[in-house]
């Protein structure tokens, strides 16, 4: 592991990342200034805590850097824009996020990481392939953005064989020497712009995860991008490129061949060109973007050496998490699914895509987002759309030029209690055999604390419209 003897350290930002990472660097004989933008109860409690130990806690000012700094580690929130981050830039100080920490801490014996990017789908495929490597009889976990700090998985007590590591694209801008064993860009569409700067920079930070890999960098064939990436990475010698498909397998690749998931990247058997893994039928849901989200974790794993048996039963072992496409409940012949989570439009496609005629409830924080090509592509699905939250005019704007046949109610309503009121109009204008289908394509926090909470309103108004 890396020496932080002596080495001056200046960690930007307290909170769930910050306050272990000063604890760590201090421990390991770093001399630890944090620096936090705010100064509210829970930062001067957390400051109490570290001052304690004999870290140096600057409240209140969190934009200069200070004196002698040879090293930042940041919360990877903060924006690369930052003074902080322009002085260290020019002082010529290295910044670190919480990724590239517990990366430079691992011991000699840690295990591999697989690791996951791409804009919508991470945890569903980081949780997927924790699945399979646990049939496969490894000693795994999904750890990462997924909400188990690496930190605290690289320095405890339990041993692993190999890690399913879901890395978020600000965690990727923050980490320089990152190498993974292998590594997948699920898909790359706009999203958070508004902290990476440009498209272009998001790519570049998504793309990092490729960089240095030793087996296989996996990349989406339908999405082009994803491919263009692998090709700008330098990777180690030997590391194969290996694409997935929804579409039959060319050589090199992973995809469906008649309801099968079919490798042909890794196959056992030299007399045949292909392995069959898994019945489509064995991922859950089979809609078409989470059989991408297989055959990436797949293919990860694939590339680990594990068999195919072990992605089957993987598979099949593997239950989604709440909050995406989760079934909710079947009313007079109507199903009602909860997508929750579709909070930005490339996620919502894809669950619009999965499903025929819909009475789509949407809205919320758009986050800088236009809504024209959703609907122009969802369009001719809709049965009819519920709008809620803040930023409902630009749906509604957006459906009346590519959808204006389609029926829209607009709830004119952020209030929490507008969830009940969006399910009784749904259920109004949908017929049997039709979905309702909350994929709301924005943020909640206009309405609620998290989609959590919006995805519970929603089952919470299902349930009481059937009882
Ligand atoms: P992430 O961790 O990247 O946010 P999740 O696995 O939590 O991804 O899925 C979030 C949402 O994105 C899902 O609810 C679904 O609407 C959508 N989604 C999942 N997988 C994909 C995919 N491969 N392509 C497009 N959208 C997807």
């Amino acid at each position: 592991p890396f020496d932080f003897q002596g080495m001056r350290v200046t960690v930007a930002g307290l909170g769930v990342s910050g306050v272990p990472a000063a604890k760590v660097l201090h421990a390991r004989g770093a001399i630890v200034t944090v620096v936090n933008d705010g100064d509210d109860a829970r930062a001067r409690e957390q400051a109490a805590e570290l001052e304690a130990l004999g870290i140096t806690v600057r409240l209140g000012d969190g934009a200069s850097l200070p004196e002698g700094t040879e090293l930042i580690v940041t919360t990877p929130g903060w924006k690369p824009d930052k003074p902080l981050f322009l002085a260290a830039e020019q002082a010529g100080v290295p910044v670190w996020g919480d990724v590239e920490l517990a990366w430079r801490l691992r011991g000699p014996d840690a295990a591999p990481w697989l690791a996951v990017t791409g804009t919508n789908g991470k945890t569903t495929t980081v949780r997927m392939l924790a699945s399979i490597l646990t049939a496969a009889g490894l000693r795994t976990a999904a750890v990462g953005n997924i909400g188990v700090s690496l930190l605290d998985v690289v320095l405890g007590e339990e041993k692993y064989d190999v890690l399913a590591v879901e890395l978020s694209s600000y965690q990727l801008h923050w980490s320089p020497s990152l190498r993974a064993d292998s590594a997948a860009v699920l898909n790359l569409a706009p999203d958070h712009l508004d902290w990476h700067g440009s498209m272009e920079a998001y790519a570049r930070d998504k793309g990092r995860i490729y960089e240095g890999n030793r087996v296989a960098c996996v990349y989406n064939v339908e999405d082009k991008a994803t491919e263009d990436l692998v090709r700008e990475a330098e990777v180690e010698e030997g590391c194969r490129a290996v694409g997935f498909t929804l579409g039959a397998p060319a050589p090199s690749q992973l995809g469906v061949v008649e309801g099968l998931l079919v490798d042909r990247a890794f196959v056992e058997n030299r007399q045949k060109n292909a392995q069959e893994l898994a019945e489509v039928a064995d991922v859950n849901p089979p809609a078409p973007h989470n059989i991408a989200n297989a055959l990436a974790a797949a293919a990860l794993a694939r590339a680990f050496g594990v068999p195919a048996s072990a992605v089957r039963d993987g598979l099949r072992a593997f239950r989604p998490d709440a909050h995406r496409i989760e079934h909710v409940a079947d009313l007079d012949g109507v199903a009602y699914v909860d997508d929750s989570k579709a909070t930005n439009t490339h996620a919502a496609e894809a669950s619009l895509a999965a499903y025929e005629p819909i009475v789509w409830i949407a809205g919320g924080l758009a986050k800088g987002a236009t809504f024209d090509e959703l609907v122009a592509r969802s369009a001719k699905r809709l049965r009819a759309a519920v709008l809620i939250g803040a930023d409902r005019a630009l749906i509604r704007d957006a459906l009346a030029r590519h959808a204006p046949e389609v029926p829209v109610v607009d709830l004119d309503r952020t209030d929490t209690g507008a969830m009940l009121q969006a399910v009784t109009e749904a259920k109004r204008l949908a017929r049997p055999g039709d979905t309702v289908l909350l994929a709301p394509a924005c943020a909640s926090m206009d309405m609620f604390t998290n989609y959590n909470q919006r995805g519970d309103a929603f089952a919470a108004a299902v349930r009481e419209l059937g009882a």
